[in-house]
């Protein structure tokens, strides 16, 4: 069997970082939460981003559950999302008892619709907060959704999960609004093995929401609680492994960048084939590689072609108005986002990738042109 090729997988710092700071949380004992690590991390993640605050989270769904509850998110609340997404974007809204609506995505970013956003807007005029992803690390147009959103007055909550290391007319993705979240899991730009970070300008917020994912314990000698509680905190180990990879993040950004490149300058000159939008005013982390497809090939032909030769790739994801456990809430759109979902596919785009395993590829699907 020839090499297998990841879609993205974890990528270690070569200096071995990681290792450092997990040596240091062992060597004083502190492996249980919070310790120098968390509190680093925190510190180190919110000046990377440009953010006042940041909370260190056991995960990023944990970080989207814990920022609508600071958005006074509750029971019957609506909250807007991205109809294409990842489900863990939507699935906070239902642990918070709300009522998400999706809305539809345009071509021009992949990301949410203004026009859509804006009928939106008109049907549920008391939406109580919007949530905006950055998806495949390509941010959406801040300028146009912020307008929108502040003649509404709602909390906007950014999910930049797959967008750590994006920036949109130079100001990092997640920091545009009130919340924004990223995540560490084991296929992101960067990883933890699993976590998330809540950052915002605000920093009472924020120490709510650490008081919050440690079960809320009030301050007494005995365990006394006035507030619903979480187990949510990251673990110092953990942040260890963060503080390293945090310092590889740029070089993990200049590899994504050359994978994309690499790909567009080899399959954009065939008939068919187009490449996820990069925007004048977007610097993307190119977190995947992306690109729909319009002719006789079709992405499952891709797909099951580099299957054949141990090579993974993806669909872009599925649309939550269309997912079975989704589909009782309403959705505001037309049939963007379904079709980038037939038509998608997200090629592999592992920061391990050698040139050769970068040609591998590219030979593949040219052979099917
Ligand atoms: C990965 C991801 C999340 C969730 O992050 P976890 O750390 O895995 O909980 C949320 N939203 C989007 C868009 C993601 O890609």
């Amino acid at each position: 069997m020839s090499k297998k090729i990841y879609l993205s997988s974890p990528h270690l710092s070569d200096e071995g970082y990681e290792m450092e700071y997990i040596k240091e949380a062992f060597v004083t004992n502190w492996i249980a939460p919070l310790g120098n690590n968390v509190n680093q991390f925190e510190t180190e993640l919110a000046t990377k981003v440009g953010a006042k605050a940041a909370a260190a989270l056991s995960s990023g769904t944990g970080a989207i559950h814990l920022a609508l509850k600071a958005a006074g998110v509750g029971d019957g609340d609506v909250v807007f999302c991205p109809t294409l997404t990842f489900s863990a974007t939507a699935n906070p809204i239902i642990y918070q008892n709300a009522t998400p609506v999706f809305i539809d995505s345009d071509y021009k970013t992949w990301n949410i619709c203004p026009k859509a956003l804006e009928k939106a807007f008109e049907k549920y005029p008391n939406v109580k907060a919007v949530i905006i992803v950055h998806l495949y690390g390509l941010s959406a147009d801040m300028d146009i959704i912020l307008e929108i959103c502040r003649k509404h007055n709602v909390v906007v909550i950014e999910d930049a999960a797959e967008s750590l290391g994006t920036h949109y007319k130079g100001k990092h993705t997640g920091t545009f609004s009130e919340y924004g979240i990223f995540s560490f899991n084991g296929n992101k730009i960067i990883t933890t093995s699993g976590g998330g970070m809540l950052v915002s300008d605000n920093e009472e917020r924020i120490s709510k929401v650490r008081f919050w994912s440690t079960q809320s314990r009030d301050k007494a000698r005995h365990y006394q609680h006035s507030e619903l509680g979480f187990n949510y905190r990251m673990s110092n180990i953990v942040a260890g492994i963060g503080r390293g990879q945090l310092k590889v993040l740029d070089d993990r950004v200049e590899k994504k960048k050359y994978i994309f490149e690499f790909y567009k300058r080899e399959l954009s000159k065939f008939e068919g084939i187009e490449f996820m939008p990069i925007n004048e005013w977007n610097e993307p982390n190119y977190w995947l590689t992306c690109i729909t497809l319009s002719g006789n090939v079709k992405p499952l032909d891709i797909m099951e072609a580099l299957e054949k030769e141990n090579i993974e790739s993806r669909p872009i994801w599925k649309p939550m108005h269309m997912q079975p456990f989704f589909s009782e809430y309403d959705y505001v759109g037309g049939d963007v986002s379904q079709k980038l979902f037939e038509n998608g596919v997200c090629l592999p785009s592992d920061t391990k990738m050698t040139e050769e395993d970068l040609s591998r590829v590219v030979e593949i699907i040219k052979s099917l042109f």
